[in-house]
């Protein structure tokens, strides 16, 4: 089977070195298994989207010299499909409405496992669409059990190995928030599946999604792709790089002088024990 992998940024902010290191991951593990690797711009987070950010994000990957297979997927142009999954499941009565604010969830949550997690009690389950006033929707994993779909997950992950891991860790997820944006987890799974993902790799920051975005696909019918979370990138003391570090920008280091090419071979370098845990080789000599 082809290779297909993704770069699916967010356009929140400019692009870190922990984004550039995970772009040159997927299109890496693509490029040495003779596959495709795509990009998506994840937009629909309305809010915090800022146009110029998607310019960044060519004008990044550009001079990375990495180059999308086939066009560019822009979220926000997918509503409508994104609507008709939603509807489909509202149809099989697996979503209710939950008036809930996030102070109530928080007060109602039961004790969260790690750090700030907070884990939705199902409060509204049952409840009818009040007449007025904003909610959100959410799963009823309760319902989906019911009908056969198991919130226990287990996937081999490329890098890690052999996982398990629980849809309803979280609670009966939020799929479209009280703004009506479809949540990222039911945006995710019908955007790879439209660009016949494969393989989805993506940072380790996000493994926790990859069970509630597997009974969703189930939950769909869409085709279940293998998973690759790839180790975040360490500063000099060691720590993850992240967006709320202000770590450094691609665009930052690129001012400074720094050859794009350059950047790209040493990710390559840095990916090269990820791609033998993967059983693939590295295609570009350093
Ligand atoms: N858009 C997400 C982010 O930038 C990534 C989603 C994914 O790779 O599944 O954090
Ligand atoms: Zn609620």
């Amino acid at each position: 089977m082809e290779i297909v992998t993704r770069f699916a940024p967010s356009p929140t902010g400019l692009l870190h070195l922990g984004h550039g290191f995970s772009a040159v991951a997927g299109w890496a593990v693509a490029r040495a298994a003779g596959g495709r690797w795509r990009l998506r711009i994840e937009d629909i987070d309305s809010g915090r989207v800022r146009p110029q950010f998607a310019q960044a994000i060519n004008e990044d990957l550009a001079w990375l010299g990495l180059v999308p297979d086939g066009p560019v997927m822009v979220q926000s142009e997918r509503r409508p499909c994104h609507l008709a999954a939603f509807d489909s499941l509202r149809q099989r009565r697996l979503l209710y409405a939950c008036t809930c604010t996030r102070a109530d969830i928080a007060r109602a949550a039961s004790a969260p496992h790690t750090g700030e997690t907070i884990v939705y009690p199902g409060t509204c389950r049952g409840h009818a669409p009040p007449a007025s006033g904003a909610f959100a929707w959410r799963l009823d994993l309760g319902a989906v059990q019911q009908q056969g779909v198991s919130c226990r997950q287990s996937w081999r992950d490329l890098a890690a190995g052999p996982q398990t891991g629980a849809a309803d860790r979280f609670g009966d997820p939020v799929l479209m928030r009280r703004d009506g944006a479809i949540a990222y987890h039911l945006a995710c799974v019908l955007d790879d599946a439209a660009q016949g993902v494969t393989l989805v790799t993506r940072g380790d920051d996000l493994v926790e999604a990859t069970p509630v975005q597997r009974l969703l696909q189930q939950l769909l019918g869409l085709p279940q792709p293998g998973y690759l979370h790839h180790g975040l990138l360490l500063d000099a003391s060691g720590r993850r790089l992240a967006k709320r570090d202000h770590a450094a920008t691609l665009a930052a280091l690129r001012d400074s002088g720094a050859k794009g090419d350059d950047v790209r071979r040493q990710f390559v370098r840095q990916c090269a024990p990820l791609l033998a845990q993967a059983g693939l080789a590295v295609a570009e000599s350093p």
